[in-house]
């Protein structure tokens, strides 16, 4: 537990796997004096109160952010704009705006058409997730050495970004600042084109012949079982991000189909030299990430916060 809290009040609105895992950090680790909640859903809500996941659950978003000095959207991001426009009559001045999705131009277009300007709003995107959704999938350390990207527009309050980054850092991650439209490129990449790719082969061996179908189940071991983790991702949440990354994911599309066609042509030319350099190129890639402390044999589950582990 810190010694103070980094805020007197925090609200977070969408109790999802984002902000049931910010619930639990922040209460924690004692970062908000009251910590105050909402969803969209009232079963939701309803759980949200039976396991304690904030001092208070607001019934509305309006309710929800009366006095808070940060406010946190957790929502898909579809739905950003519809956030901020129910909080933006009810904001005090000099509070913090942020949000963790997984798109950052789309959202910051969305949201700041609402937002008054005697707030800050700072977009954040932390780059940490599982495939599961709901409050009961959250958990404290999901941030733990993962990064937290924040995106602030021009001429942002330093020291809004400054709490913010804190916030973050106290709960595990580590804080890097890109502008918002080169985090969209960047994560079309990392994570935006893994996901489609992983949607689509599950998608193509389900659409096989039923003795194929279940061969492909007992032995999903040998690569096919780690997309099938992948494309059991929220559908709500990654249906808006390709519509909302729109370009960004097209552009690397575009690149990913010309290095298939170069693979697909290695192959069918029987040029092993290609396919054996190709390889070779992405294993030293995949060995740099486990040197960066970017994958552990545990992945997202069972990392220790110092902090934390106190507890
Ligand atoms: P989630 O588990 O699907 O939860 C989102 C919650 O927000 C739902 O309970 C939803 O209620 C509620 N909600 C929707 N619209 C709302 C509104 N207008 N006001 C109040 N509540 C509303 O989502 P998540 O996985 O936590 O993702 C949340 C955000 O984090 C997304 O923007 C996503 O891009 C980002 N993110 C996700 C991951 C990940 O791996 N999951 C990682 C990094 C960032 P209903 O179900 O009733 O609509």
């Amino acid at each position: 537990m810190t010694d103070a809290p980094l805020f007197p009040r925090v609200t977070l609105i969408g109790l999802g796997l984002i902000g049931s895992s910010l619930a639990r950090g922040i209460q924690q680790l004692g970062l908000a004096g009251e910590l105050v909640a909402t969803d969209a859903s009232p079963e939701v809500r309803a759980r949200a109160k039976e396991i304690k996941l904030a001092d208070r659950i607001a019934d509305d978003n309006a309710s929800a952010v009366t006095d808070s000095d940060l406010i946190i959207s957790c929502v898909p991001v579809g739905r950003a704009g519809d956030v901020a426009q129910s909080i933006a009559p009810h904001l005090k001045p000099g509070t913090i705006i942020s949000d963790v999705g997984s798109v950052k131009a789309s959202v910051f277009a969305a949201m700041s058409e609402h937002l008054p300007d005697n707030v800050h709003f700072i977009p954040a995107h932390p780059v940490a997730g599982t495939e599961n959704s709901g409050p009961d999938s959250g958990f404290a350390e999901l941030f733990m050495n993962r990064w937290c990207i924040l995106t602030p527009p021009d001429g942002a309050d330093a020291a809004a970004v400054e709490k913010l980054s804190a916030l973050w850092s106290a709960l595990g991650a580590n804080v890097e600042i890109m502008g918002a439209a080169h985090h969209d490129l960047v994560l079309a990449v990392t994570s935006h084109l893994p996901h489609l790719i992983a949607y689509t082969i599950v998608g193509t061996a389900d659409e096989l012949e039923d003795v194929t179908r279940s061969e492909v189940l007992k032995f999903s071991a040998g690569g096919f079982r780690d997309f099938t983790r992948i494309a059991a991702s929220d559908p709500t949440m990654w249906r808006d991000v390709f519509l909302t990354n729109k370009d960004a994911v097209l552009e690397m599309l575009g690149a990913f189909q010309e290095d298939l066609s170069k693979l697909t042509r290695a192959i069918r030319r029987g040029d092993g030299e290609t396919l054996f350099e190709h390889f070779t190129r992405t294993r030293a890639i995949r060995r740099g990430i486990v040197s960066i402390g970017q994958d552990e044999a545990a992945a997202d589950f069972g990392r220790k916060h110092a902090a934390l582990k106190k507890k």
